[in-house]
């Protein structure tokens, strides 16, 4: 074979981003209209499910932030798969307007595939907690992206005594609560919050929201000349982002959705000129990988975007 046509040995390899917090990680994909996904290993937990990438099938529960098609794609492949796999049925958390037609859709999947998937999907409505454990639940608050439209919080439960009853005897403890007396108070840390696609709202008055230690939102837009696409799509831009911050006090905030259209590294330069160097130490940008490019990978190799890709 001449060598000017040497197949390509690899093409487009998709390369999925690892943050360390310590306690937990943050894996996931995340580009606005193409694929976005987010998993908590640790949790047990994914927040929406893009493609379906290999990795989401070690989750036992999935939480749907929306319908459109970037965030929900996979989820008759990770149910299948895990089946497939000798898993249990993947628990699904989603908004309840949706709940009807993702059933009708995922039974579709099982007459196509001739195999019996088992799903269990949870309605969700804003406000509600869904109980994991009695030491962990997952909450979901009402986003700002059209139509129906969910985000999540993950939070740890602890029952503590109440602290008048500090150093009363346990004996006089157990008696107490054989009467019926309360002796403990319940403890919520929200650990992780996930927003999928929102616009600015009240979103962002949530408890959950601002307190979470790790607050995992998107930033879509960041040019200037952006804002009405932002406006159009129901997405943050930059600009509500530098105005929502000095609400938030979360430890890290991790950024996703960006659109290819400005890139991540050109993205994260654009917020430090806003923001500065101090106010950049908490933000992560979840596709800031290694060896990320001032522009998309993509670019390079495919027509660009469509105008109204997002
Ligand atoms: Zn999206
Ligand atoms: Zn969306």
């Amino acid at each position: 074979m001449s060598e000017k046509f040497q197949p390509d040995r690899s093409f487009l390899v998709q390369k999925f981003a690892r943050i360390n917090f310590g306690q937990f990680h943050v894996v996931g994909y995340s580009v606005a209209g193409e694929e976005t996904v987010v998993q908590i290993p640790e949790l047990n937990v994914c927040f929406d499910i893009g493609r379906a990438p290999y990795f989401s099938l070690t989750s036992d529960f999935v939480c749907i932030t929306h319908s459109h098609m970037d965030h929900l794609a996979g989820l008759g492949y990770y149910l299948s798969q895990r089946a497939f796999q000798g898993m249990k049925p993947g628990t699904v958390l989603i908004p309840r307007e949706l709940e009807r037609p993702v059933d009708a859709l995922l039974r579709c999947w099982r007459d196509v595939e001739r195999q019996g998937t088992p799903f269990k999907l949870v309605p969700m409505t804003a406000g509600q907690m869904y109980e994991v454990r009695r030491d962990f639940g997952i909450r979901c608050f009402g986003t700002h992206h059209g139509g129906a439209s969910l985000g999540y919080s993950l939070v740890s439960v602890r029952e503590k005594l109440k602290p008048e009853l500090m150093g009363t005897p346990g004996p006089e403890l157990v008696k107490m609560r054989n009467q019926g007396i309360e002796i403990q108070y319940r403890v919520e840390v929200p650990l992780v919050a996930y927003l999928g696609d929102t616009t600015l709202g009240n979103v962002f008055d949530q408890p959950d929201v601002q307190n979470a230690q790790i607050l995992i939102t998107e930033t879509t837009f960041f040019d200037p000349g952006h804002k009405t696409k932002a406006k159009a799509g129901r997405h943050l831009h930059l600009d509500h982002l530098v105005e929502i911050l000095p609400r938030l006090k979360n430890e890290y905030i991790v950024i996703g959705h960006v659109s290819r259209r400005t890139g991540i590294r050109r993205a994260r330069h654009l917020l430090r000129k806003r923001i500065g160097e101090e106010q950049m130490k908490r933000i992560l940008f979840l596709m800031d990988l290694d060896d990320s490019k001032p522009a998309g990978e993509v670019e390079d190799l495919a027509p660009p975007p469509p105008e109204n890709a997002e």
